[in-house]
């Protein structure tokens, strides 16, 4: 395994990392592959990163488009800058152990607001790069992929990479576009031009609700455009915030339907088909309220309709995907679940979806989810395919309550991944109380050891509660506690039922 030093001279010469053999490649210079490789370095696993960009950052040296982050980053708080406890406060910075190297979009974003630029972020992530020694071979294209007996041959632009693992952060920003007549007449969200006064006075139709259409949808009612229709079957989920990824600075254009403005519609229908009709196109839309389809006149049409992950030949090479194949089916450690050794990081870990109870995503689409998902990822592949050995404490029974219970009050990992996510102990009469570290919940729920895992959950009225998971000689039970106004968990009203609940499992 390599030493700092290699790491530095790496990351200083232009081009590290020539094409040959590595015990794991990762691909992509995203939030997700640098974050990463910063773990396994951090376990001293010997690793390549290769990217198609030019320098770190990924998606964020082009989206989003035309708003800020929908992400927080809060400059104000009560604990030290750095800090574990800090990374709830700042949801766009990469983690670490040094805390130097922690919170560095802070330092990036301007003072009057919370939420990066999109070059802000971009600033913080090239930051994190330098100054945690990434090294990544720039401008290297992962072209095609084949198995070589125990070894995966990754065929870039600059030539091959063999390996034991490869490890796609490759993000999911590639158009998707579902199969309606017509649709592709208009152009994509990721082709949509930032240019101010490219649809003054004009009608626009939007085929999307999620967040890129209204995101779409509210620069260009700001560039003076004349009407704007959002079309799709499903209403915006409006009602559910908490577990709905739109985010109201959004939605004026939605706003301004609701209230009647001319122009501004947004439909909850099903389109048809586009058709070109000189310089316009018609779109016909179905709303099953009415009888005959809805025809909507319009200039321009943006398919703001979602992404899709460029898994290159991987479904060749047997790996199976899902969601119309825009996602890698993964295992909850976020390998394939068909072809062993070929994992994934960053936004593509969404799609280990894992227990989805009351129907809650995780956030592993987002910084600030899929960041503790690289610590946990590369933790899984340092033991279990390179033997290294990862400590895991002992903690004395008297303990394990007050532990639990600042856990549930601070630790980001539970903040963040709601539900996905949560602090694993191991009991066993022999070893005693172990601390497994943050798993994800799966893993614990789907296992078979004794233990307690603790996480915070949003209930079916999208109340956050603190929730107890037991397995007690093999028999699995889940406990809520109720919430607390201000989230604090640390007192006897939790103390003493968690105390009730964990006793019988502890050794005496
Ligand atoms: C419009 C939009 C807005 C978003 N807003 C937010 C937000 O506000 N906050 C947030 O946390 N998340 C946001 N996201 C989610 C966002 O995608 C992730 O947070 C993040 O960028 C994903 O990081 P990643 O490293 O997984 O992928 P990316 O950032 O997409 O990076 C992928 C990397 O893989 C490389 N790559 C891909 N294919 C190849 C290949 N064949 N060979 C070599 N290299 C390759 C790319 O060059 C790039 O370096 C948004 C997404 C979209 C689409």
């Amino acid at each position: 395994m390599r030493g700092q030093l290699d790491r530095v001279s790496d990351t200083v010469s232009s081009r590290p990392f020539p094409p040959g053999w590595y015990p794991v490649v990762v691909v992509g210079s995203g939030p997700g592959g640098l974050q990463t490789s910063y773990f396994l370095s951090r376990l001293g696993v010997e690793h390549a990163v290769l990217s198609a960009d030019d320098g770190p950052g990924g998606m964020f040296r082009r989206f989003p488009l035309f708003e800020r982050l929908i992400s927080w980053t809060h400059p104000s708080a009560d604990v030290p800058r750095g800090s574990r406890e800090f990374e709830a406060h700042d949801q766009n910075s990469l983690i670490a152990d040094d805390p130097d190297l922690g919170a560095l979009v802070l330092d990036q974003i301007g003072e009057d607001h919370r939420r990066p630029a999109r070059d802000e972020m971009a600033s913080g992530l090239r930051a994190f790069a330098e100054r945690a020694s990434v090294g990544v071979r720039y401008g290297c294209r992962w072209e095609s992929t084949r198995r070589d007996e125990d070894e995966l041959v990754l065929v870039t632009s600059d030539g091959e990479y063999r390996c034991t693992v490869a490890i796609f952060a490759v993000g999911m920003t590639e158009p998707w576009v579902p199969p309606i007549p017509g649709l592709e007449l208009g152009m994509h969200y990721v082709h949509v031009s930032s240019a101010p006064d490219r649809y003054e006075d004009r009608r626009v139709v939007i085929v999307g609700k999620r967040n890129s259409a209204f995101e779409v949808g509210e620069a260009i009612v700001r560039s003076g455009l004349r009407e704007l229709t959002l079309v799709s079957p499903r209403p915006p989920d409006l009602a559910r915030l908490a577990r709905s990824p739109l985010r109201p600075w959004y939605l004026t254009p939605y706003d301004e339907h609701v209230r009647g403005a001319p122009g501004r519609y947004v439909l909850n229908a099903s389109v048809e088909r586009i058709e070109r009709r000189g310089q316009e196109f018609l779109l016909h839309a179905l709303d099953p309220t009415r009888p005959e389809s809805v025809v909507v006149e319009v200039d321009d049409v943006v398919a703001a309709t979602g992404f899709r992950a460029p898994l290159q030949d991987l479904p060749e090479l047997g790996v199976t995907t899902v969601l119309d194949g825009r996602l890698p089916a993964l295992t909850p450690f976020w390998e394939s679940v068909t072809v062993p050794g070929v994992y994934f990081a960053g936004n593509v870990t969404q799609a280990a979806q894992g227990l989805r109870k009351h129907g809650v995503a995780s956030v592993s689409s987002m910084v600030c989810g899929f960041r503790y998902n690289a610590r946990i990822l590369a933790r899984h592949v340092a033991e279990t395919v390179f033997g290294i050995r990862l400590g895991r404490p002992r903690i004395e029974p008297a303990n394990v309550v007050p532990y639990l219970l600042g856990e549930l009050t601070r630790a980001p990992e539970l903040t963040m991944q709601k539900g996905y996510l949560a602090r694993v102990l191991g009991i066993d009469a022999e070893a005693g109380i172990r601390n497994l570290g943050i798993l994800p919940l799966e893993v614990f729920v789907d296992g078979s050891h004794d233990g307690v895992a603790a996480t915070l959950e949003f209930d079916a009225d999208e109340t956050i509660r603190p929730v107890v998971y037991m397995r007690r000689r093999g028999v699995l039970n889940e406990t809520a506690l109720p919430p607390h106004p201000l989230r604090r968990y640390e007192d006897a009203e939790y103390g003493e039922p968690l105390d009730a609940l964990v006793r019988p499992l502890l050794p005496s």
